[in-house]
């Protein structure tokens, strides 16, 4: 599932390809994803130029020259592929976009819990999608003192609060797991303990890993030789994330794994407190 590094990284990808471009075609297979899709999407798509493209979260927006923006959201199994010509399509590529330039980006879904959606720019920020979304941590608005602001009088566990979309925006549980560890914190620990020392490390560990995966899904884009590989989707040095019983990397201690809030906690029981 691509979280917040993934997406990123396909925005990478995606600026030289399309920004300043304008859409020749577009070819739409379904009329809904996750939800249904836009009316008329793909003639509203036809002959508009598109900006840079944006990240909010997990979303990439693109603003286009009739003063609309084109969200895209991955969802679950959602990929993006480029191609410096028309391509052969498969099964679950529901939306490409051909460039006057001549490229073609597409976008499969096998799973179809990705979402397309096209509405008035000016309502970007009031978009159900986006206006309860939490600060975003890579912006130099994410602190240790608005961590521990945000964290403060909070009784649930910190990787359920660091989980919270509406706290901070588009953490999901394998960066919110390696942060901890490298930020020696227990995933039980109550959230409202997070500050001083503790919100500072954490602070750090979470634009730290952040921007390592970033860079390493950078360095997967630059190995990708054949066209039509799928951007997002790179090998990551994971310390804790799936390594249940395996050795910790700093103390030798067997990781664990706990079920929290429903889903898979990793952590080293010695080091992290
Ligand atoms: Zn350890």
């Amino acid at each position: 599932m691509p979280e917040l590094p993934e997406v990123e990284t396909v925005r990478v990808a995606l600026e030289p390809v399309i920004s300043g471009q304008t859409i020749e075609s577009v070819r739409l297979t379904r009329e809904n994803l996750r939800w249904p899709l836009p009316e008329h999407l793909d003639k509203r798509l036809l002959g508009q130029c598109c900006s840079v493209p944006k990240r909010r979260s997990k979303y990439i927006l693109i603003d286009l020259s009739n003063e609309e923006t084109l969200l895209i959201h991955l969802g679950m199994s959602g990929a993006i592929r480029l191609y410096d010509q028309k391509p052969n399509f498969a099964k679950h590529d529901h939306f490409s976009v051909e460039f006057t330039s001549g490229q073609w980006v597409v976008f499969s879904d096998p799973r179809r819990f990705g979402h397309l959606d096209l509405f008035a720019s000016d309502a970007t920020c009031k978009h159900p999608l986006l206006s309860g979304l939490g600060v975003e941590p890579l912006s130099d608005e994410f602190t240790d003192s608005v961590l521990a602001s945000l964290m403060k009088g909070r009784t649930t566990p910190i990787k359920s609060a660091l989980l919270d979309q509406r706290l901070i925006a588009g953490l999901g549980n394998i960066y919110v797991s390696e942060a901890l560890f490298r930020a020696g914190i227990s995933p039980r620990r109550k959230a409202g303990t997070i500050a001083g020392q503790r919100a500072r490390r954490l602070t750090e560990a979470i634009k730290v890993v952040l921007r390592e995966a970033i860079n390493a899904g950078g360095t997967s884009l630059r190995n990708h030789i054949q066209p039509g590989g799928e951007i997002g989707y790179f090998v990551q040095d994971l310390r804790v994330y799936g390594q249940a019983g395996q050795p910790c990397v700093d103390c030798g201690q067997g990781i664990k794994q706990i079920i929290q809030s429903g889903r898979s906690s990793f952590y080293c029981s010695s080091c992290q407190r």
